[in-house]
């Protein structure tokens, strides 16, 4: 997904496109907005956020259940076609759930002896092997679970091991 923001934004710099604020590098998030951002098909969706009372300083995201959600059809000339912004919010979409199949799977199936084969013992994520460099510069390669590796130690409190330990096993 982000690989794919991140080469249209070098697109667009490299044809001169400025952003609205009139910078010549993009954020994929800037990006990512206009994508997502109905407005551009020239239709609006109004109340998507609301003010929970007069006095208050900040609008609040609106659910539908405090204030009325509207979708307001050609109230402005569009920039994006209704069709193609479609086709962007599908394609975001099934890029999206591409990466998440891919944790665990894909590009890591079936490289190594025991790719595929291992599955983490506390959260059930496969085991990915990957190395890393020791203080010593000593190279050393482990298995470790994916859902720790990407999402970080609070989703899955797992430890590495070792693939030579493991080999030996
Ligand atoms: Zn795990």
């Amino acid at each position: 997904m982000k690989t794919a923001l991140k080469s249209i934004t070098k697109r667009l710099k490299a044809d001169g496109i400025r952003t609205k604020l009139g910078k010549e590098n993009w954020c994929h998030s800037t990006l990512e907005s206009i994508l997502t951002n109905e407005k551009y098909t020239g239709n609006a969706i109004l109340g998507k956020t609301y003010k929970p009372d007069v006095l208050s300083k900040s609008r609040q995201k609106n659910d539908g259940k405090k204030a009325p959600i509207c979708c307001a059809e050609n109230t402005h000339p569009a920039i994006i076609e209704q069709g193609v912004f479609e086709l962007a919010k599908k394609e975001m979409h099934r890029r999206r759930e591409n990466a998440e199949n891919q944790i665990g799977g894909g590009k890591y199936s079936s490289q190594y002896p025991f790719s595929g084969m291992l599955v983490c013992g506390i959260c059930g994520s496969k085991l990915r092997r990957h190395v890393r460099t020791m203080g010593s510069g000593k190279r050393t390669a482990s298995w470790g679970c994916c859902n720790r590796i990407v999402n970080g130690r609070s989703e899955c409190n797992s430890h590495h091991v070792n693939a030579e330990v493991l080999e030996a096993t």
